[in-house]
């Protein structure tokens, strides 16, 4: 397939005509269709805004110019989106994923998220896909008729990306029983879990288009930041052959030029090849319908070389970047802020505001309230609460 062919709506994709639809019916709006609609409501909840605030790799107060959780799901939309409208996916549907998928992650990047886990471990624990979806369904409270932003089906089915069985049971077990308040008896997304069953081409597209852009992202961070050079990522096969082709086309670029080059053409390598290799499985397994594609084995894929070469591109950054002393000075004293906040608010719940306050499961409460926190709003809790200094302390990152 040629990577400039555009294509309508391929038979396969979404169609909001057709969703599954609302946990509570409305009626559909004059102008825009169901997804279109969904990604509005996204951005403009205040969990999206908090997004600005929230670490992806390098801390939020360590540099003005690292990625927040916000300017990584823009990427991913981007990156989704490009893909989608080759492969004539929906490519609003891409947009409301790509823009919802890390509305659940905690203050502090993973080590926030490990944290809470630990904390929360008696009692049902932690983990960011699921909360994503719990702040969809029910923690934005701004609808008169409904709590959470009543998302369609095939938005909150892309959201929740991983699910144990025990939370998809719960999803089953909640979602088809006749509920009060206009509930509309549909599928529960939490299903596919349980059958084994894939979701939507968009859906599995926003997965993989995540994984591209953390891996071309973190690169460009750790260069900026000084933790990476250029010279060490001769390591990683992806980066090399492209710089040295850069460096071959353009004498005397300076090292950030040829970072940002290099990384770009990565960037258009990957996309490629997922266009190229997602349609070769989607001839292969005969996909006709949506159905088809929940029925099939995962279809948006990498070829295989280009999977071992992400492959090896992670695992140069898990130890040269994630497992840097720097990074993992800041990651311990974030997994430190986390539970201490944990169990300041357990310890007194009045610290919190009366909403979480008056929550019958006190845990759960904290653990929501603690998710929701931008980093500064946590590192500023942490000294009110614990009297403790605001900072692990200052990186001299460019
Ligand atoms: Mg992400």
């Amino acid at each position: 397939m040629s990577v400039h062919t555009l294509q309508s709506q391929a038979p396969f994709s979404c169609d909001p005509a057709h969703s599954l639809g609302r946990r509570y019916a409305e009626p559909a709006a004059p102008t825009r269709n169901a997804f279109q609609r969904d990604r509005d409501r996204i951005v403009h909840s205040t969990s999206f805004r908090r997004l600005v605030y929230k670490t992806q790799v390098f801390l939020n107060h360590e540099g003005d110019l690292f990625r927040t959780r916000m300017t990584h799901s823009l990427e991913v939309a981007q990156l989704a989106r490009s893909v989608a409208r080759v492969l004539g996916l929906n490519e609003d549907l891409v947009e409301a994923i790509a823009l919802a998928h890390d509305l659940g992650h905690t203050p502090f990047g993973h080590a926030g998220q490990d944290a809470l886990n630990a904390c929360m471990q008696e009692h049902g624990g932690f983990e960011h896909n699921f909360q994503s979806l719990r702040v969809v369904d029910s923690l934005e409270s701004r609808y008169p008729q409904f709590e959470g932003l009543n998302l369609s089906f095939e938005t909150r089915e892309g959201i929740l990306k991983h699910c144990s069985a025990k939370n998809a049971q719960y999803l089953v077990d909640s979602e088809c029983s006749e509920g009060s308040g206009g509930l509309v008896k549909k599928v529960s997304v939490g299903s596919r879990f349980l059958e084994r069953k894939q979701p939507s081409l968009e859906a599995q597209l926003c997965n993989l288009a995540d994984e591209v852009a953390y891996n071309a992202h973190d690169i460009d961070d750790g260069v900026r930041s000084g933790l990476i050079d250029l010279e060490k990522l001769a390591e990683v096969p992806l980066f090399e052959s492209f710089r040295v082709q850069v460096m071959k086309e353009f004498s005397g670029l300076s090292a950030r030029k040829t970072a940002y080059e290099t990384i770009r053409r990565m960037l258009s390598a990957q996309v490629y090849d997922i266009i190229e290799s997602t349609g070769k499985a989607l001839a292969k397994y005969d996909i006709k319908t949506l159905d088809d594609v929940r029925c099939a084995p995962p279809l948006v894929c990498f070829s295989e070389s280009m999977r071992e070469q992400s492959t090896q591109l992670k695992r140069f950054l898990f130890q040269n970047l994630y497992r840097h002393p720097q990074v993992v000075e800041t990651t311990n004293w974030a997994k430190g802020v986390v539970t201490d906040l944990f169990n300041a608010y357990i310890n007194d719940p009045k610290e919190m505001p009366t909403f979480y306050q008056s929550r019958t499961n006190l845990n759960r409460a904290v653990s929501d309230y603690i998710a929701g926190m931008t980093d500064r709003f946590a590192s500023a809790e942490y000294v009110r609460l614990c009297a403790a200094s605001p900072s692990p302390g200052e990186h001299a990152y460019a």
